[in-house]
């Protein structure tokens, strides 16, 4: 299975998408993650975009790029593999198709979490306190909102095209919405 999962901050992809990819028995691969080790552990990585990130802005392109190509590259990628918070821009997606397309490979689809403006900032406020997050601050988040409606929620545009998209109400319980997910899945696995 090769699978994306996208929504805005807050939706709740980072949460699905560990049980997405538990289900399948492949790597949850999340960018976001990648750049918070690497700032944690002060790399050289982490030190560029430490700033970026803390500002609620997108890494570039280029970097985010390399990093997802040499995570694909590893072995335990080879059965499959789900991307959460990557693609974020349409640079990112031709980037995917390209890396995929040159392997013979195709993604099976892209879930895309949807979750109403006012849920999206209680959920992350309420993330702030538990888990202190630096980007999980009013302003910030304010900026995410709209770098994600700029930038990433017109993706959904071109996965709808291929017919890739699973459309899920992200509104609900953390098991409502993994139970509301595994079956949209299997209803559009099974109608390709
Ligand atoms: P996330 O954990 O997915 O919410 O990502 C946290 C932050 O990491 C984002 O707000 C961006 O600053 C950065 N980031 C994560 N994934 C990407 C990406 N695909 N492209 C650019 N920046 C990213």
């Amino acid at each position: 299975m090769k699978l994306l999962i996208m929504g805005a901050p807050g939706a709740g992809k980072g949460t699905q998408a560990t049980a997405l990819a538990e289900r399948y028995g492949v790597p949850a691969i999340s960018t976001g993650d990648i750049f918070r080790f690497n700032i944690r552990n002060q790399t050289p990585l982490g030190v560029k975009v430490k700033e970026m990130i803390d500002a609620g802005e997108y890494v570039p392109d280029d970097m985010t790029e390399a990093i997802v190509g040499d995570r694909l590259a590893e072995p335990d990628c080879e059965p499959g593999f789900l991307l959460d918070g990557f693609p974020r821009t349409m640079h990112q997606v031709f980037f995917l198709d390209r890396y995929l397309a040159e392997r013979g490979k195709k993604l099976d689809a892209v879930v895309s979490l949807h979750v109403e403006p006012e849920v999206l900032v209680e959920r992350l406020l309420a993330r702030a306190e538990e888990q202190g997050r630096a980007d999980d601050n009013a302003d910030t988040i304010r900026r995410r909102m709209e770098v994600y409606a700029g930038q990433t929620a017109p993706l959904l545009f071109h996965y709808e095209s291929k017919g890739l998209l699973v459309d899920l109400e992200g509104t609900g319980t953390v098991d409502e919405v993994r139970q509301r997910m595994f079956d949209q899945l299997d209803e559009h696995i099974a109608q390709r």
